[in-house]
């Protein structure tokens, strides 16, 4: 189960770390263990997901957490729509399993490779106005705590922990086991379109009230936008095959906008023309699909991102600073800017917490120059009102947070009653949570 100093990198290549010990449980216990035996080493102990983050959140330097083993029962409740599963799981894999029960999760994010609990832990969403983030959709969990109990916990029992555990940034505990409330199967009908992004600001609303799911690309450098709408329709709806999908999701969206992303990097001065042939080359299209692969699409071309989320009626606001920090920038930004939507929940460092939501998610592409771009953006959000994503990169300190979010101090107080040794620490939770 305890494997010998591994390195481990994330997705985008920017976060790296060796832990001094690798554990693999299989079972609650070994969790339990697995804590205990980092806390007699004097070691801190981190679980990690499947690596997605930008940030250093799963950085381990101690003892390595990897939950992919750890069975625990898997219970499908179909009459009352609830699933039961390993923590560790991924999202590929639960959407699997529910398509198979005949239900679904509510909503989600662009990819499906993180696990459940990396995904809860940041706060991941997708949009739809009047759905929360992933969190949202969790009705019961069970964490292993600093002290090594295992706790369970809902709305109704120890509801504090619940509120902070469902985005927990995994600093009170190990989450091993996660019950999600899904609906009935669906099918979403996507319609994509090219559109002016003075044209969508005009009405935000008229975007993203009257369907399921609405985001929106903008292309740096152009008045361009490209329309993205999910809606819901009868699962015996006659299926619209995902013409031109191979052309415009792996083509478009991935071989050749890596060549694209290249030449753009060798040849920066040709970043404004190549994001204005990009944003022409998308055109109109429609089709339908199971609802988790009409979601999420395979992501070939790395980058890194920043994303915030904002209170809504800031949001033209801050594109429009936005627009203006990219031309006047040193160098080219080469990615679309994605702009999503969520409902306000009440779970504590949520991004949505108490508030309605826009986010504005700012990419470059690897190798490419981004800091002074994303710190701009940054500054911008932040006298807005905006929280970053935790997951994705950021430069706000647990001081600047403290205001940004009710609950704040509350968070850290139980953390320190669950964590009391600060076991689950690592340098980007000294840098968000302070010491
Ligand atoms: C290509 C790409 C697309 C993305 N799309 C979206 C999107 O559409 N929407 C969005 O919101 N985000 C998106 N993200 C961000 C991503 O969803 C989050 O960063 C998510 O946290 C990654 O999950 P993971 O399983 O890889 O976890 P990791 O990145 O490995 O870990 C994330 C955090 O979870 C903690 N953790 C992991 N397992 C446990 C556990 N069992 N108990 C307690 N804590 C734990 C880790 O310690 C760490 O703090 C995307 C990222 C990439 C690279």
């Amino acid at each position: 189960m305890a494997g010998p100093p591994a390195a481990w990198s994330n997705w985008a290549g920017n976060q790296h770390s060796t832990a001094l010990v690798t554990e693999r449980p299989r079972s609650v216990a070994d969790v339990a263990g697995a804590v205990r035996r980092a806390a007699d080493a004097g070691r801190s102990i981190r679980a990690v997901g499947s690596g997605h983050s930008f940030t250093a959140t799963a950085v381990a330097d101690g003892h390595r957490l990897d939950l992919a083993e750890l069975e625990t029962d898997v219970t499908v409740d179909v009459t009352r729509r609830l699933v039961t599963v390993p923590a560790g799981m991924t999202l590929h894999t639960l959407n699997d399993l529910l398509a198979g029960h005949g239900l679904a999760m509510p909503n989600l994010g662009d990819i499906d490779a993180q696990t459940i609990a990396g995904a809860l832990s940041t706060g991941t969403h997708g949009t739809g106005a009047k759905l929360g983030c992933l969190s949202t959709f969790v009705t019961g969990l069970t964490l292993v705590t600093g002290t090594g109990e295992v706790l369970r916990c809902s709305a109704d029992e120890h509801p504090d922990v619940f509120d902070a555990a469902r985005v927990g940034l995994g600093a009170i505990g190990v989450l091993v086991e996660v019950t999600l409330r899904c609906v009935d199967a669906f099918v979403l009908r996507a319609h994509e379109r090219p559109a002016a992004l003075s044209d969508v600001l005009a009405d935000l609303p008229g975007l993203y009230e009257p369907h399921d799911h609405a985001e929106f690309y903008w292309f740096p450098y152009t008045d361009r936008v490209q329309v993205k709408t999910n809606d819901r329709v009868p699962a015996d709806d006659r299926p619209l095959p995902r013409w031109r999908g191979w052309l415009d999701d792996e083509f478009l969206s991935n071989t050749v906008f890596a060549g694209a992303c290249c030449l753009g990097r060798a040849a920066p001065a040709l970043a404004p023309r190549i994001s204005a042939v990009s944003a022409r080359a998308l055109t109109e299209r429609t089709y339908t699909g199971r609802s988790d692969r009409v979601f999420c699409t395979p992501r070939r071309v790395r980058f890194v991102e920043m994303e915030y989320g904002l209170p809504r009626e800031a949001l033209t606001e801050a594109l429009t600073a936005l627009r203006r920090i990219v031309d006047r920038m040193p160098f080219k930004v080469l990615f679309p800017v994605e702009v999503r939507f969520t409902a306000a929940d009440d779970i504590w460092l949520s991004h949505s917490s108490g508030r309605d939501s826009a986010y504005i998610a700012v990419h470059q592409y690897v190798g490419m120059p981004y800091e002074p771009y994303f710190r701009a953006f940054e500054k911008v959000a932040t006298e807005l009102g905006g929280r970053p994503h935790w997951g994705k990169l950021h430069w706000r300190d647990a001081e600047s947070l403290a205001s940004a979010y009710p609950k704040f101090a509350d968070f850290q107080a139980l953390r320190t009653r669950l964590d009391p040794q600060n076991l689950f620490e690592n340098p980007y939770l000294r840098q968000i949570l302070g010491p």
